[in-house]
């Protein structure tokens, strides 16, 4: 088996890969798509089949589908089959708005999906329409709890953290760990182009930290390995509670995974500008070519990206293309 190892010593093993740039949500962090990016090619399941039958002879052992909404690709469970049937990856995984998952977590699992992790931002019927746009709160719920029952563990909930819009939810979802066998785990809400959400909304792990702590005693704990959050327990749990810091603390050093867009753009970091395209590589089912550029995407891969602050102007192009 090869492996992909980057200027600076890091080994690449993990790919999230954005299945479709749809999505059935609209959430106010994520809006630096346009209604002509829907209209991109996506790869068909036979493609994705031999694009991860090529990358698990690079070395990769671990699949993220991503999106927009993984779900609302028909042959989703189709995908999850021909990423299972390729011998070298050990993990396929999933991030999910949720809205679907009820319905599909059984084929799913069945099909060789080993975890999933789903957005949930707050737990107010109120503040989820302002958020996503859509009244979904009771559906995502459900997701969860099907997850659950299929043995899609550990799941992990992921909240992007908004000042002024779901600090009120921080303390309720962190309880979601002493409750149910899931993972919560609280985002700093990242810069997307054309908005300036961010700017507004940004709030600080430490500010979330702040908020548990005003109840509960907060013990350091690991994480699995290769994790990007830092993980604590509520003391007496045995949920976990992780923080994923891109904004005040990035974790560049560690990283270990490259992105690929649905029309086969490679990006080596979400805040990359530059991409290596295997569309035409794939459809021609050239495999020597295609391991050509997955290499070339994992040589230009930045060492860090630069800090985000009030001036910086470089932000994430397009969250949905690139899968978060
Ligand atoms: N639609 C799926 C979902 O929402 O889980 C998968 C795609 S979404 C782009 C992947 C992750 O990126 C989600 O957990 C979402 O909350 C997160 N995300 C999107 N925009 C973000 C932003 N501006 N800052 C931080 N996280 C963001
Ligand atoms: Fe869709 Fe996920 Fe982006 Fe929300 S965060 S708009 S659910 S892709």
């Amino acid at each position: 088996m090869g492996s992909l190892i980057d200027k600076f010593g890091r080994k690449i093993t993990y790919i999230r890969f954005s299945v479709t740039p749809r999505c059935n949500f609209n959430c106010v962090y994520c809006n630096s798509h346009t209604p002509e990016d829907d209209k991109s090619e996506e790869f068909t399941t036979e493609d994705i089949e031999f694009l991860f039958n090529v990358a698990g002879k690079l070395g990769i052992t671990k699949v993220r589908l991503t999106g927009g909404e993984p779900l609302l690709r028909k042959d989703i469970v189709q995908i999850v089959e021909a990423l299972h049937k390729v011998r070298e990856i050990k993990e396929i995984v999933l991030t999910t708005n949720g809205y679907f998952l009820k319905f599909l977590a059984k084929d799913l699992k069945k099909a060789g999906l080993n975890r999933v992790n789903i957005s949930l931002d707050t737990l107010r019927e109120d503040v989820f329409k302002s958020i996503t746009g859509v009244n979904g709160l009771s559906l995502v719920k459900g997701g969860i709890k099907e997850s659950i029952a299929q043995g899609l563990l550990p799941i992990k909930i992921n909240t992007v953290l908004m000042k002024g819009i779901n600090e009120g939810d921080v303390l309720r979802i962190a309880e979601l760990s002493l409750d149910y066998p899931v993972i919560v785990r609280f985002i700093e809400l990242m810069p997307v182009k054309g908005s300036d959400f961010w700017r507004k909304h940004y709030m600080s792990f430490n500010e979330a930290k702040k908020i548990i702590r005003s109840k509960y005693e907060l013990n350091f704990t690991t994480g699995s390995a290769g994790e990007v959050a830092t993980y604590y327990k509520i003391v007496g749990s045995d949920g976990k509670i992780g923080f994923i810091t891109p904004v005040s603390q990035h974790f560049c050093a560690q990283c270990n995974r490259i992105r690929i867009t649905a029309a086969g753009k490679i990006y080596p970091c979400l805040f990359s500008k530059e991409y290596v395209s295997v569309w035409d590589a794939v459809k021609k089912r050239d495999e020597s070519l295609t391991k050509e550029l997955i290499r070339k995407s994992v040589e230009i891969k930045p060492k860090e990206h630069g800090p985000i602050d009030e001036n910086d102007q470089d932000f994430i192009n397009n969250m949905r293309e690139l899968g978060g």
